[in-house]
C-alpha cells in the first residue's frame, strides 16, 4: 500500500529526530570535555595530548555524522514537503541545508589541512605574543587568510565583496554596507566624546580598586550576584577559568565561569555579570524551540547584547550601584571603609583610551572593534598585506583612540581570533553593545529599568527579555529579530545618546 503524504512526513520527521538525538549526544560529550579542559582539568603535556586525541576522535565522529549522505537526502526530502512543516521546522531545514551545502563544497583534504594549520597557528601565536615577534607569526596568518578566502569563495552565496560572506557566516544578513554605516555613526560620536573626556578636569579615584579581596569571599559574592540578576544556579554552575566564558551543555545545564584576581575585585564582578547575561539567555529559551537546533541564542550579536546589558547597562548603572554599594560596604568593611558611593560609581565607570581590548571600558570598547573591522576588511579584500598589519594597526589606534602601541604584543598580536580563522566575528561585539541599548529603549516603553532596579527585584527584566527575545531561540535571523522586537532596523544612535548622556555626567562635560 502506498504511504500517504502525511505518513511519509511523519516518517521523515522521525528519522530527523533520530539523527538529532545522536548530534545531541555527541555535543554533550564535546561540551563537557571542553568545559572540563578550560576549568579543572590538569594542564600537563601528557594530559593535554590525551585530551586532544580524545576530543579529535569525537570531533571526527561529529563531522561524519553531519556529512552523512543519508542526512543530506533527508533534508532534501523535508525540503520537498516544506509547506507542511511548522515555522520552527522550516527554519531548521533552511539552516541545515545551508550548513550541508557549505561543507560539501569544501575538499575534505583542505578541511583537514586547515584544522592542522589552526592548531599550529594557535601555538605560533602564543609564542609570537610572548616574544613580541610578529614576523614569526606572519606566515601562519598568511596561510590562514589563504584558506579563509578560499573557503569563502567556494561557499559564497551572498552578494557583494567576499568579506560579506564571512560577516554573514557569523551574523545572517550582516554586510559591509550595514557595518560601514554603523561604525561611521559610532566613530563620529564616540571619538569626539573621548577627546572631551581626556580634557576633563574630573579626577577619578582608583586607589581602592586594587585592595585585596579574599578569593572565597569574591566567589560567594559572584554566586549571590548571579542569583540576584536572575541566573538559575540549579540549572547551571559557576566555575573558574583563565578566560571567563559560558557554555550550554544541555538546555537544563548552562554553565558560566569567572576569573578571580584578589587585587582586582571588579574584574570578577563584571565577568560574572557578563557571563551571567549569556547564561540567562540560554536558560530561558522558549519551549517551542528548547532542545532543538533552534534552542540557542539567535546570533552572537544578540547574545552579546544580553551579556553587555547585564554587565554595563544594568551592572554599571547608577541605580544598580546605589543599590548594591551598601551591601558591598557591609561585606567588605575594610576595603571600602573610606570610599563613598560617588567614588565607587566613578571608579567602575572610568573611561580612558587603552591598548588592550579585553581590559577596555564601556565607552572605548567599540573603538577597539572598529580598528579590527577596518583591518580585517582590508586583509580579506587584499588591499592590506599581512606584513603591513602592525603599522596599519598602530595608525588606527592613533586615529581612533589617540594612543599608539609600543610593541605588537599590546598591538596586533593581542587577540586570539585571527589565529583561529575567525574573520568577520569581531563586529558582533560592537553590534551587541548597540543592540543592548536599542532593546532597552523598547523595554522602557513598558518597564522602567531604574524603577525595577530600585524595587530590588530584577526578575521582571529577565522576564521581559524572555518574552520578547529569548523565547524565539534561533527562529529568526538577528536583524529580523531586532526589527520584530523594536520595530526598527539597527539604529546605533540610541547607543551613542546613551554613552553621551552617561559619560557627560560622570566627566562633567
Ligand atoms: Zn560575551
Amino acid at each position: 500500500m502506498e504511504k500517504t503524504k502525511d505518513q511519509e512526513l511523519k516518517l521523515l520527521l522521525k528519522q530527523f529526530d533520530k539523527h538529532y538525538e545522536k548530534t545531541k549526544a555527541l555535543n554533550y560529550v564535546m561540551n563537557v570535555a571542553s568545559f572540563d579542559a578550560q576549568t579543572i582539568a590538569p594542564k600537563n603535556d601528557g594530559a593535554v595530548n590525551e585530551r586532544s586525541e580524545a576530543m579529535g576522535f569525537w570531533a571526527l565522529e561529529d563531522f561524519k555524522h553531519q556529512n552523512d549522505p543519508t542526512y543530506d537526502r533527508l533534508i532534501s526530502d523535508l525540503q520537498s514537503q516544506l509547506a507542511d512543516l511548522t515555522p520552527e521546522m522550516k527554519r531548521i531545514v533552511f539552516l541545515e541545508r545551508k550548513k550541508i551545502d557549505q561543507l560539501k563544497k569544501i575538499d575534505p583534504k583542505d578541511y583537514q589541512d586547515y584544522a592542522v594549520l589552526l592548531s599550529q597557528a594557535q601555538v605560533a601565536w602564543e609564542k609570537a605574543k610572548a616574544n613580541d615577534n610578529f614576523d614569526a607569526y606572519a606566515p601562519y596568518l598568511e596561510k590562514i587568510l589563504f584558506y579563509v578566502r578560499k573557503f569563502a569563495t567556494l561557499t559564497k552565496t551572498v552578494a557583494g565583496p567576499l568579506y560579506n560572506q564571512l560577516l554573514d557566516d557569523y551574523e545572517e544578513g550582516n554586510t559591509i554596507e550595514k557595518l560601514d554605516a554603523f561604525f561611521a555613526t559610532l566613530k563620529a560620536r564616540i571619538v569626539p566624546l573621548l577627546k572631551k573626556i581626556q580634557q576633563s578636569k574630573v579626577k577619578i579615584r582608583m586607589d581602592f580598586m586594587s585592595r585585596k579581596f579574599p578569593k572565597h569571599e569574591q566567589l560567594a559574592y559572584a554566586k549571590s550576584l548571579l542569583t540576584f540578576i536572575g541566573y538559575d544556579l540549579n540549572a547551571g554552575v559557576l566555575a573558574e577559568s583563565v578566560h571567563p566564558f559560558s557554555s550550554e551543555i544541555t538546555p537544563s545545564d548552562v554553565r558560566v565561569t569567572t576569573h578571580i584576581y584578589e587585587d582586582n575585585f571588579i574584574s570578577n564582578i563584571y565577568s560574572t555579570a557578563h557571563e551571567g547575561g549569556h547564561g540567562i539567555y540560554e536558560q530561558n529559551i522558549g519551549p517551542k524551540v528548547k532542545g532543538t537546533i533552534l534552542g540557542h541564542g539567535a546570533a552572537m550579536s544578540i547574545h552579546e547584547s544580553q551579556s553587555r546589558f547585564y554587565e554595563n547597562v544594568l551592572g554599571r548603572s547608577y541605580a544598580f550601584t546605589e543599590m548594591v554599594f551598601p551591601e558591598l560596604k557591609k561585606q567588605f568593611k575594610d576595603q571600602f571603609k573610606d570610599v563613598t558611593l560617588a567614588e565607587y560609581y566613578q571608579a567602575i565607570n572610568e573611561a580612558k583610551a587603552s591598548l588592550i581590548r579585553t581590559e577596555s571600558d564601556e565607552l572605548t570598547y567599540s573603538l577597539h572593534i572598529m580598528v579590527r573591522y577596518e583591518l580585517e576588511k582590508r586583509l580579506i579584500e587584499g588591499s592590506l598585506k599581512v606584513k603591513d598589519l602592525p603599522t596599519a594597526w598602530n595608525e588606527l589606534y592613533q586615529s581612533y583612540l589617540g594612543i599608539k602601541p609600543k610593541n605588537d604584543r599590546t598591538g596586533c598580536l593581542q587577540d586570539v581570533h585571527w589565529s583561529g580563522g575567525a574573520f568577520g566575528y569581531f563586529p558582533s561585539y560592537a553590534l551587541g553593545n548597540a543592540i543592548s541599548i536599542q532593546l532597552l529603549k523598547t523595554m522602557e516603553k513598558t518597564l522602567s529599568l531604574e524603577k525595577t532596579i530600585k524595587s530590588k527585584d530584577l526578575i521582571p527584566i529577565r522576564d521581559w527579555f524572555t518574552k520578547h527575545v529569548y523565547v524565539y531561540g534561533k527562529l529568526y535571523p538577528p536583524f529580523v529579530l531586532l526589527k520584530k522586537v523594536t520595530g526598527e532596523d539597527l539604529n546605533p544612535s540610541y547607543y551613542c545618546d546613551y554613552l553621551e548622556e552617561k559619560f557627560s555626567k560622570i566627566y562633567k562635560i
